[in-house]
């Protein structure tokens, strides 16, 4: 129920997917109510943004997003291993204008995470408590949220291809289903797809140490995949990296369906945009916990 940073800080640094240069990002321990801030260190003078919904500028083939005259893409994986494990307040610093895709999945950010550790803060976090449903639709893609004691989430993804195909999957997210269920799922795309996307001059750093690809009805990757259904679960990732910029933890169960950045981000705003729809509230300190409960997204006992 309290506040959480990380107890040290973190660098990551590898090739962007988009410009294929070599990035670096550092994260920064940071105080209560500070939420994600995130800065362009390699421009002299420019100052840290907290990241809202409002910040994104773009949703292709990446969640990019203003801070300051500048942007920096590819963030939705970072904000999601920090949401997926608890994490409320983080300053980074990035240098370069996207972070590095890293394996393409959320794994190395948990894993160093992990490493330090946690730090619980003496002020409280406040929650939204979804009271009443809220949707959205575009073609036949949808996203929904529904009243729940609980953080949930049931994603539906359905593609014109034998290896992907149907794919369901429900969870409650917590830190350790997050760590376990989908912190590996790893992004996804099709060699054609890919192949036009170079022609075109983006993701130039987009290869199979990165992404899964998929050339017909084979994986080219010579290991496979990490789990069976890992596209559904890597569409969770990223959902809970674009969710993550509403700032708050929440109670409420979201349904997707073929949901993608795009639907996700404007899903994001207009959840903070419903104020009638919520409630925000603080736990009572009745709940007993130890430090490392305190990681665990629990339910509220109301
Ligand atoms: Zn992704």
């Amino acid at each position: 129920m309290y506040q959480t940073t990380i107890n040290d800080k973190l660098i990551f640094s590898g090739r962007g997917l988009h410009s294929g240069e070599f990035v670096k990002a550092e994260l920064f321990p940071a105080l209560p109510d500070n939420g994600i801030t995130i800065r362009r260190a390699d421009i002299p003078g420019t100052k840290p943004v907290k990241l809202t919904p409002f910040n994104v500028i773009s949703t292709v083939l990446a969640t990019t997003v203003y801070c300051g005259n500048y942007k920096v893409s590819t963030v939705e994986h970072l904000l999601s291993a920090l949401y997926g494990l608890g994490i409320d307040n983080v300053h980074i610093d990035v240098y370069g204008e996207e972070l590095p895709i890293l394996d393409g999945s959320a794994s190395a950010y948990v894993d160093q995470i992990k490493n330090v550790g946690v730090k619980q803060l003496k002020k409280k976090r406040k929650y939204l408590k979804f009271t009443k449903k809220i949707r959205l639709e575009k073609g036949d893609k949808w996203i929904e949220i529904i009243p729940s004691r609980y953080f949930k989430v049931t994603f539906g993804i359905n593609f014109e291809n034998s290896i992907i195909n149907e794919q369901k999957k429900f969870i409650t997210v917590t830190p350790n289903t997050y760590l376990k269920e989908i912190s590996r799922a790893r992004t996804f795309g099709f060699k054609e797809e890919v192949e036009q996307l170079w022609k075109m001059g983006l993701a130039r750093g987009g290869s199979l140490e990165n992404a899964v690809v998929i050339d017909r009805n084979r994986i080219l990757n010579e290991d496979g995949l990490r789990y069976d259904d890992e596209f559904v679960r890597h569409k969770i990732l990223d959902l809970i990296g674009d969710i993550a910029l509403l700032g708050y933890r929440f109670y409420g169960h979201i349904r997707a369906y073929k949901s993608g950045h795009e639907l996700n981000n404007a899903f994001a705003r207009t959840l903070l945009e419903s104020k009638s729809c919520y409630k925000v509230i603080e736990l009572s300190d009745q709940f007993s916990f130890n430090p490392y409960e305190t990681l665990v997204f629990e339910p509220q006992g109301t």
